[in-house]
């Protein structure tokens, strides 16, 4: 009794599965993560999850990359949102407000 082969499907599924790629999917929920910050004209831009940018003088921070927007500043600041959420993007909970 030979069990059938996995189909490439299966196996694309569980590689998926072991390395959290299904976290992550390709669509994500923004596609600009960035804030102007008042004070020093520059702007704080995360490209990934994991990079957080300042702008020159350090009043703010962004983090989080394309998949989610957070924000650090320092008391007092005043900066412009510039963040653009992905119109491609199904938020997988429902949730998304309309
Ligand atoms: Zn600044």
């Amino acid at each position: 009794m030979a069990r059938k082969p996995y189909t490439s499907e299966q196996v694309k599924a569980m590689l998926d599965f072991i390395t959290g790629d299904h976290l992550y999917p390709e669509v994500k929920p923004y596609i600009r993560n960035a804030v102007l910050c008042k004070r020093c004209g520059t702007v704080a831009e995360s490209g990934s999850r994991h990079a957080m940018n300042s702008c020159e003088c350090g009043s703010v921070s962004a983090d989080g990359g394309l998949d989610y927007l957070r924000r650090a500043f320092r008391e007092g600041a005043e900066f412009t949102e510039l963040s653009e959420k992905n119109p491609a993007y199904k938020d997988p909970n429902g949730t998304d407000d309309k």
